[in-house]
C-alpha cells in the first residue's frame, strides 16, 4: 500500500500540487466572499439605436478582494466551472437582479429588462428552472423583468436544450442566446426555436468595415428577424459600427460605445424616475 501511495504521488507534479493548494484556496474564499458580499453585480446597458434610449441592461459579476480591488470574471468563472461553484454565484447573481429591479421599483424607477448568465454547468442542474421560478415569485418580480443569457456553445452541448427552454418560456422568462458566432457556430441555432433574442458576438461586430464580413452580418442579421427573433449587439465600440446596426434595424446595441458595466450607483443614475 505504501509503494501505491508513492506510485500515485507520482502522478502530481510539484505545479500540480500547487494548484490543487491554491483551488482550495479560492474555495474557501469563494464561500468567505459570498458570505461577505464581496461579488457585485454591475451593470452594462443595452440601447435601442433608432431611439437612443436605454432598452435593457446586462448584469454582470465582480469580484472585489480585500484590497477592494475589483477582479473580473474572466479571471474566477473558469476555476468555479470546474468544481461546479458557479451554480451558486448564478443563483446569487440572479438574485439579487431580482432584488435590484424589486427595489427600482419601490423607487418608481423605469423598469427595464436585466439579464443574466446561466452557465453550463447550471443548465445540468434538473430543477434550475423551477428554483429560479421559485426565487423570483418569493421577491415578488415579473420572470420577463429577469431574461436568461445562455451560450450558442452551451446550447448546442447540451441534448435537453429544448425542454429547458419550453419550461423556462412556460414560466415567462425569454432566452437569449449569448455570443452567437464565436467559436463553432451553427446555422442551426437559429433555428432551434428555443430563444427570443439572438446576441451577435463582438467577434462578428468586428466584421464590420470589411466589404465580405459586413455582408455575412447583413444576412445573419436578416435571417434571424425573418426567423422571428430580436437581435442584439455585443462588444459595439465603434461609431461606424453604430450606424450599421441602426441601419439593418437591429433591436439592441451593448458596448463600450454607449457604456462599459457599471456598479449599481452610477447605473441607476441612467434610470428615468417615473
Ligand atoms: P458575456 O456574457 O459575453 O458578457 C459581455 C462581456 O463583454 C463583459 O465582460 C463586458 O464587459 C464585455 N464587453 C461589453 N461591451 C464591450 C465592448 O464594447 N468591448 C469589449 N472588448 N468588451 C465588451 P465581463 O463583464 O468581463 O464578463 C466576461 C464574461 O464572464 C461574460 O461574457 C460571461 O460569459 C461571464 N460572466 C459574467 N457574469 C457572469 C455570471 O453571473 N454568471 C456566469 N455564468 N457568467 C458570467
Ligand atoms: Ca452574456
Ligand atoms: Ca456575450
Ligand atoms: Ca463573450
Amino acid at each position: 500500500i505504501k509503494d501505491r501511495k508513492d506510485i500515485s504521488y507520482q502522478f502530481y507534479s510539484h505545479e500540480d500540487t500547487i494548484r490543487m493548494l491554491e483551488d482550495k484556496a479560492m474555495e474557501d474564499e469563494f464561500k468567505h466572499s459570498l458570505e461577505n458580499n464581496c461579488f457585485e453585480v454591475w451593470y452594462q446597458p443595452k440601447y435601442d439605436p433608432e431611439t437612443e434610449r436605454m432598452v435593457g441592461a446586462e448584469g454582470l459579476i465582480r469580484w472585489r478582494d480585500e484590497k477592494g480591488n475589483v477582479i473580473p470574471p474572466g479571471k474566477f468563472i473558469p476555476l468555479f466551472e470546474r468544481d461546479g461553484l458557479i451554480k451558486v454565484l448564478d443563483e446569487y447573481v440572479f438574485r439579487k437582479v431580482c432584488m435590484q429591479q424589486l427595489e427600482w421599483q419601490k423607487q418608481g424607477k423605469e423598469i427595464i429588462p436585466v439579464s443574466i448568465n446561466l452557465s453550463r454547468a447550471s443548465l445540468y442542474f434538473d430543477s434550475v428552472v423551477s428554483r429560479y421560478q421559485q426565487i423570483a415569485d418569493e421577491i415578488g418580480v415579473k420572470t420577463h423583468l429577469v431574461p436568461i443569457e445562455i451560450t450558442e456553445s452551451a446550447a448546442i452541448d447540451n441534448d435537453n436544450i429544448k425542454g429547458l427552454a419550453d419550461k423556462f418560456h412556460d414560466n415567462g422568462f425569454p432566452l437569449l442566446v449569448d455570443d452567437f458566432g464565436s467559436g463553432y457556430s451553427s446555422l442551426a441555432t437559429l433555428n432551434m426555436k428555443c430563444f427570443d433574442t439572438l446576441k451577435i458576438d463582438k467577434s462578428l461586430i468586428d466584421y464590420i468595415g470589411d466589404f465580405s464580413g459586413e455582408r455575412l452580418l447583413e444576412h445573419t442579421i436578416l435571417l434571424a428577424k425573418e426567423l422571428g427573433l430580436c437581435v442584439t449587439a455585443e462588444g459595439v465600440e465603434r461609431e461606424e459600427q453604430v450606424d450599421f446596426l441602426k441601419q439593418m434595424k437591429c433591436d439592441s446595441i451593448q458596448g463600450y460605445y454607449y457604456s462599459r458595466p457599471l456598479p449599481k450607483e452610477e447605473f441607476e443614475k441612467l434610470l428615468l424616475t417615473a
